[in-house]
């Protein structure tokens, strides 16, 4: 798409973690950012004030569940209602629910799906008239190295992170007429509240598993998706992987 200057921006869970650092990076770029939380209010309002003080042209946070549909739609709305247009959407929103098989419930499947698969297709569904209108948007599905590898405990997990992969490389070749590239991003392990869940003993045998030798921070997956968002017109369908060397294809 180009210069971000003036660029509205949606980023799903950016209160905190990799979206945070996404909203931030594509906000320094000087676009307008919506900080989108479930439960992140306070920490939403916060980056939307950094985002202000850094560059971008205008920030706002708005509440929505995106694993509901209807909240998924709400955002969309929203920022249909403030901004009029949207230029990117980043569909950043996960959980993890990690157990075996054995242990596993229906409702911790249910759950996993429905953040991590589910919430993309809702908000893409609710901007999809939009952006084909628009005749230009860029889409960029935070999917995962586990839903291409696979992973001891996350059954739902990779295959909510696979699917996502799927749905991407199909909404890419039918919005590719509407000049809307979709693409999706395969992060390894993260500095974040999702990785530090993860029980010291085996953070050290995943470090051991990165041919880099370290986890990777999360402005480093913000800047490979702001060179996708600023010089990637010809990209799309594609499965980006930013890892460490963790996961090779
Ligand atoms: P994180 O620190 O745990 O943050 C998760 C984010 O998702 C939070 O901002 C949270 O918002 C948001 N979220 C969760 N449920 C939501 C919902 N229903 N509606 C809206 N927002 C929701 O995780 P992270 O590491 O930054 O993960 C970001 C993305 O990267 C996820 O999709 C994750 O699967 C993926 N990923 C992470 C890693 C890693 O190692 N960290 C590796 C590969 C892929 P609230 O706090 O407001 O609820």
């Amino acid at each position: 798409m180009g210069n971000l200057e003036g660029a509205v921006v949606v980023v799903t869970g950016a209160g905190r973690g990799m979206g945070r650092a996404i909203a931030e990076e594509l906000g320094a770029a000087g676009a307008k950012v919506v900080v989108n939380y479930a439960r992140s209010k306070e920490p939403a309002e916060e980056v939307v004030q950094k985002l202000s003080q850094n560059g971008a042209q205008d920030a706002v946070a708005i509440g929505a569940d995106v694993s509901k549909p209807d909240e998924a739609k709400k955002l969309i709305d929203e920022t249909l209602e403030r901004f009029g247009r949207i230029d990117v959407l980043v569909n950043n929103a996960g959980i993890t629910v990690d157990k075996t098989m054995k242990k596993l419930t229906t409702d911790d499947w249910d759950k996993v799906v429905q953040v991590d698969l589910n919430s993309s297709y809702y908000t893409v569904k609710a901007a999809l008239s939009q952006f084909i209108e628009q005749e230009s948007g860029t889409i960029i599905n935070i999917s995962s190295f586990v839903g291409q590898a696979g992973n001891f405990g996350q059954t739902n997990y990779s295959a909510a992170k696979a699917g996502m992969i799927g749905f991407t490389k199909s909404a890419a070749q039918e919005l590719a007429r509407y000049n809307v590239t979709v693409n999706a991003i395969c992060p390894g392990f993260i500095e974040t509240d999702m990785f530090a869940a993860v029980p010291e003993e085996v953070k050290d045998k995943i470090r051991a598993r990165i041919p880099l030798g370290r986890i990777g921070e999360p402005h480093e997956v913000a800047r490979a998706i702001r060179f996708l968002v600023e010089d990637g017109s010809y990209i799309t369908g594609q499965t980006i992987n930013i890892n460490g060397g963790i996961y090779m294809q």
